[in-house]
């Protein structure tokens, strides 16, 4: 039996690795376990119930990034004794994913990368997401990409073997609660705001807020909705923001479910974001997408011409909405990014992937 173990311990990573997850447990030919670092304690214990994880290292931080990853890197080591484990599972480019593909490549512990080959290549942008993830798959050895794109990039990187393009796991994830949504009307003028990155917390937010501000007291039939993260900076930096704010445009809310999230997307027409979930999400559905960064390692989107950036202080946001006004989204455009998601199938596509290479790489 093959041993794997997924260490995940953010909402994004739980999304995008939960259907590879139940794809590969009850079966015979792997022994499965789930760790959560709990990174984002409050964020995931909205969505990982118990019967998900199977070992939670309680390590919670969000002000302190070298303490959290050593103390990861001290977890595992306590965890995994030689051979007790043949592979790791990471997605992404989190604490959790760069700790644990340190402590596998110490440890000789083949690591498996998830979303692998995405780049901006600038590494303080977003920072220190771009770094872990071309530090990771430097460490990797199978590396599955989301698609063509990020494939290229690993190669341009020098990285020959185990290179596996399998769309977005994470869409799979999408598609199946999408099911569930029935009323799917788009209310007009309608913005759904989501922002997190640490880049942000430089002067970056104190001036996305402000052009937010110009830009709703010019245009009063607009109106916003914006979940906040729990990340207590980002918290400390709106309230600080939007204290003076005399408008009702405005509706902050906690952090949603997901099903909750999806609801607010769909009926959303503007979508402004920093997240990298969110991006592929309102790509998918084709909504006009505002990217609130000054770069994206979702270059397709640029590409396709269904995201704009609007920089991460905000300052093409009025000009960005206005494009979107006047020129539709070609839905050429848009089925080409769903095509190249995995239409649904990305999870299957990895199970199959493992399943056929791993009993070869073993015996190499
Ligand atoms: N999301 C959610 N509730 C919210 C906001 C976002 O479930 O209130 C979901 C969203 O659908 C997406 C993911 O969280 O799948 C994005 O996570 P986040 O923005 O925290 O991280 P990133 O994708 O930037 O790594």
């Amino acid at each position: 039996m093959i041993k794997i173990s997924f260490v995940f311990g953010t909402r994004p990573e739980f999304i995008k690795i939960n259907e590879i997850v139940n794809k590969f447990k009850n079966n015979k030919k792997f022994n499965i376990t789930v760790l959560s670092s709990n990174q984002q304690r409050k964020l995931i214990d909205k969505y990982s119930n118990n019967y998900f994880i199977d070992k939670n290292l309680k390590l919670n931080n969000f002000k302190n990034d070298s303490i959290f990853i050593s103390k990861l890197l001290h977890k595992l080591n306590s965890i995994y004794k030689k051979d007790s484990i043949d592979y790791l599972f990471i997605q992404g480019d989190t604490n959790t994913a760069y700790a644990t593909s340190l402590f596998g490549y110490f440890k000789k512990i083949p690591v498996i990368h998830l979303e692998a080959g995405l780049r901006t290549f600038d590494v303080y942008n977003p920072f220190p997401e771009e770094f872990f993830r071309q530090s990771i798959s430097k460490m990797a050895k199978i590396h599955l990409a989301q698609n063509m794109s990020s494939k290229k990039n690993l190669e341009n990187e020098g990285i020959r073997k185990n290179i596996f393009v399998i769309g977005n796991p994470g869409i799979d994830h999408f598609i199946n609660n999408l099911k569930k949504i029935k009323n799917k009307k788009t209310i007009r003028k309608s913005i759904l705001i989501t922002m997190h990155r640490r880049e942000s917390l430089n002067s970056n937010l104190e001036v996305f807020s402000n052009n937010l501000k110009l830009f709703l007291n010019k245009n009063p039939e607009y109106s916003v909705n914006w979940p906040l993260h729990s990340n207590p900076n980002i918290l400390d930096q709106i309230n600080l923001s939007f204290k003076s704010f005399k408008g009702d445009q405005i509706t902050f809310l906690n952090p949603l479910s997901y099903l909750e999230f999806l609801k607010l997307l769909i009926s959303s027409e503007f979508i402004i974001t920093d997240s990298g979930g969110v991006q592929e999400e309102a790509a998918y559905l084709g909504k006009p997408l505002l990217i609130a960064r000054d770069k994206t390692e979702r270059i397709d989107i640029i590409k396709l011409k269904i995201g704009k950036i609007i920089n991460g202080d905000g300052s093409k946001l009025e000009q960005k909405i206005n494009y979107f006004t006047k020129n539709k989204i070609s839905i050429t455009n848009t089925h080409k990014w769903r095509y190249n998601q995995g239409l649904g199938k990305s999870s299957k596509k990895v199970y199959e992937v493992l399943n056929k290479y791993l009993p070869i790489l073993e015996k190499e």
